[in-house]
């Protein structure tokens, strides 16, 4: 199968679920043993099979058969938020006093668990461009086990090239981690240019109705992925609900006709964006006044369906903006059908410090704007309206 067909069928057999068209929702905690032998069995590992759903779950099970596959992964585990993906990786590659290299910028809770991670197990970081083959050689330490990437970068859309940072990792025997959450396996798949593992907020393009919390993890190597479901996901506990699964496989079916339209759409606003005078700087992957495009082609499908951009009067302008909107909704999140627009230096980077905040290249007038699914012409008119209001 392709991936699009994929999306629809993979790890879906309805002979095995009653000749059921969909999916099933299993909404069951635990399974029953025919016998005390067959419990002891089954605990064993000696026989497949239900034992308790923080174990496994037929529904779960078909989402992370399709993800794996997306993915091009040997294993895949779903998770109960994006940060249990990225907690449970992170504590499975490292002990206490070893050292993660990680991309320029980073989800806000990434950020705070590295935090954690070094104050409780002295788990240092180091945040790099990233930009170099001799940048990436230097940032490395004898302690680095792990090279962690967001690619592109919230919400500067800054690109890191993949495949180079997984080949410097490669000669080191260093692991590559990279969250995929803004463009989904449509239109970057990060284990085939190379890295070990990719995560995803599912909540976001995966599921895109804006009604789910969840997060999955795909790795290469099919053995390593089932320890890592019997030991730190077991053991943290941070697994999906069935019902959590069973809407992600119902959101996962349209991903990719929903992409194309993100980014026919996204295409459209960068048009018009360009032409808005009261705006000093726009930030798309794909555009061609990114000075990263070249790398962003190079492994990615599309420009993908987030745009950021600053307007003239810092945080003041950018909130009486937002005050004139009346279809885009003022909200964090992205992905969903619905076009949300957010102020990254009062709301998700509110408490990085405006020094740093303004060294990443986040603007007090930054907004960045989830491109949903609307009719492009009333998003642009929304938009339009606003900045005649200011
Ligand atoms: C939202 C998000 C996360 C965290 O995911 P949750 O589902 O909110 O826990 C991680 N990384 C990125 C890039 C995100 O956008």
């Amino acid at each position: 199968m392709r991936n699009d067909t994929r999306l629809i069928h993979e790890g879906m057999d309805p002979k095995q679920h009653h000749d059921s068209l969909t999916v099933p929702l299993y909404q069951t905690s635990t399974y029953t043993f025919h016998s005390a032998e067959q419990g002891q069995r089954r605990f064993a590992g000696e026989e497949s099979g239900g034992i308790y759903s923080r174990l496994g779950n037929p529904t779960v099970e078909v989402l992370e058969k399709r993800m794996m596959a997306l993915e091009n992964g040997g294993g895949a585990l779903a998770f109960g938020s994006g940060m249990a993906a990225v907690s449970t990786i992170l504590v499975h590659l490292t002990k206490a006093g070893d050292h993660i290299l990680c991309s320029k910028g980073l989800y806000g809770c990434t950020f705070g668990l590295l935090g954690i991670f070094e104050t409780k197990y002295n788990i240092t970081h180091t945040l790099s461009e990233l930009a170099s083959r001799q940048e990436i050689e230097e940032a490395l330490t004898d302690k680095t086990t792990v090279i962690y990437v967001e690619s592109p970068i919230n919400p500067t859309m800054e690109i890191v090239d993949l495949a180079l940072v997984c080949e410097v990792a490669k000669e080191r025997g260093i692991r590559v981690v990279v969250d995929n959450t803004f463009c989904s396996p449509y239109l970057q798949q990060p284990l085939v240019i190379g890295a070990d593992f990719v995560l995803h907020s599912a909540t976001k393009y995966l599921n895109g109705h804006g009604d789910v919390i969840a997060g999955i993890l795909v790795g290469r190597d099919a053995d390593e992925m089932h320890q890592i479901r019997m030991t730190v996901q077991k053991d943290y506990g941070g697994i999906i609900s069935p019902f959590d699964a069973w809407l992600i496989l119902r959101g996962l079916k349209t991903l990719h006709v929903r992409m194309d339209r993100h980014v026919t759409n996204a295409e459209k606003l960068l048009s018009y964006l360009k032409t808005e005078p009261a705006i000093s700087k726009i930030f798309y992957p794909f555009d061609e006044d990114h000075p990263q495009m070249a790398i962003a082609k190079k492994q990615m499908k599309a420009g993908g369906g987030l745009i950021s951009f600053v307007i003239e009067g810092g945080t003041e302008a950018a909130q009486r903006f937002l005050n004139n909107l009346r279809l885009i909704h003022v909200a964090v999140s992205l992905g969903d059908a619905e076009t949300l627009i957010q102020h990254p230096a009062t709301m998700t980077h509110s408490v990085v410090p405006e020094e740093d905040r303004l060294a990443m290249g986040i603007d007090n007038g930054m907004l960045r704007l989830s491109v949903g699914l609307e009719d492009a012409e009333d998003i642009i008119d929304d938009l339009k309206k606003a900045f005649q209001a200011i």
